[in-house]
């Protein structure tokens, strides 16, 4: 008997092939962990990556969020600081503390996040991602400092396995949404979902001279206060067409990168669920710490 006779006779005719994948995608991700119940989900204003170092408010910002959040099973970040041609997701055991920077005190290149990776979780979640073949498993990237410079100071110990989800540069943003609508199923596996970047990111145009003040140009507050109103009426549209929204957003994101980790940490939102905004500052003239929680 075929399958869809199957469901004809249990009068189930409208169940559909892709009903029935998703389904079984959701069994075999138990394999690594348990059900649990919705983790909230995280967008990180990073900034400098001497907030690794740092206590200072933003810092604080993080820390509180650690404090507030269970343990997770691991830790999936998207980070502004891994552009690769196809999507990777990070699958080696140990993955290494990448120093992607330069310029900065010893102090910084001294610091080492040993926090263990998961193999078996990362081929599970390239699995869940349709179409097949979409995520690939990386072996040889590790945490870059969008991931490692926040996520210490969520989880100090480093003893939760993170991975990292690499943005591929040839999706568009709509594409990129679509891609994170997929990791939904993963936050009631415990899994903490980090999208790591800046809303507002524009190097070129930092003012050195004022890099610790709570500082924005005009635009950079516009095109910040424009995504918060879209973020807080769940306006996901207009925030994936960023390139329609004018000088301001052109301005803001000169290039993508900080900026679509955002959106892959909207894409798991659910409807009605619990927002909030926090770490809500300029920094040197050119950037935001706006950070989200969602749940
Ligand atoms: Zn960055």
């Amino acid at each position: 008997m075929k399958r869809n006779d199957f469901f004809k006779i249990a009068g189930l005719g409208v169940l559909s092939i892709p009903m029935m994948s998703s389904l079984s995608k959701l069994g075999r991700l138990a394999e690594s962990f348990e059900e649990t119940k919705k983790m909230p989900v995280l967008f990180l204003g990073h900034g400098s990556p001497m907030n690794a170092i740092e206590d200072n408010e933003f810092v604080q910002g993080f820390k509180k969020q650690g404090e507030s959040l269970e343990k997770p099973n691991a830790i999936l970040v998207v980070s502004a600081h891994w552009e690769t041609k196809g999507t990777f997701v990070t699958a080696m055991e140990n993955p290494r503390t990448i120093h992607d920077f330069g310029g900065f005190p010893k102090e910084l290149f001294d610091v080492q996040y040993p926090a263990p990776g998961h193999p078996e979780f990362a081929k599970e979640l390239s699995e869940l991602i349709e179409p097949k073949g979409t995520v690939l498993l990386d072996d040889k990237w590790g945490l870059d400092h969008g991931s490692w410079s926040v996520v210490k100071h969520l989880f100090p110990d480093a003893n939760i396995p993170v991975l990292q989800l690499s943005l591929d540069y040839n999706l568009s943003p709509a594409e990129h949404y679509a891609l994170a609508e997929q990791l939904k199923s993963l936050r009631k596996k415990g899994v903490l979902i980090v999208g790591s970047g800046n809303m507002v990111h524009n190097l070129r145009r930092v003012d050195f001279s004022k890099i610790n003040e709570h500082f924005g140009y005009d635009w950079a507050i516009e095109a910040n206060e424009k995504m918060k109103e879209w973020i807080l009426a769940d306006n996901h549209q207009s925030l994936i067409d960023f390139r329609k929204q004018g000088t301001a957003f052109d301005l803001a994101i000169p290039t993508a990168e900080h900026y679509l980790p955002l959106l892959y940490s909207l894409a798991l939102k659910d409807d009605n669920e619990e927002l909030v905004l926090f770490n809500d500052e300029p920094v040197a003239g050119s950037l935001t710490m706006t950070s989200v929680r969602i749940g």
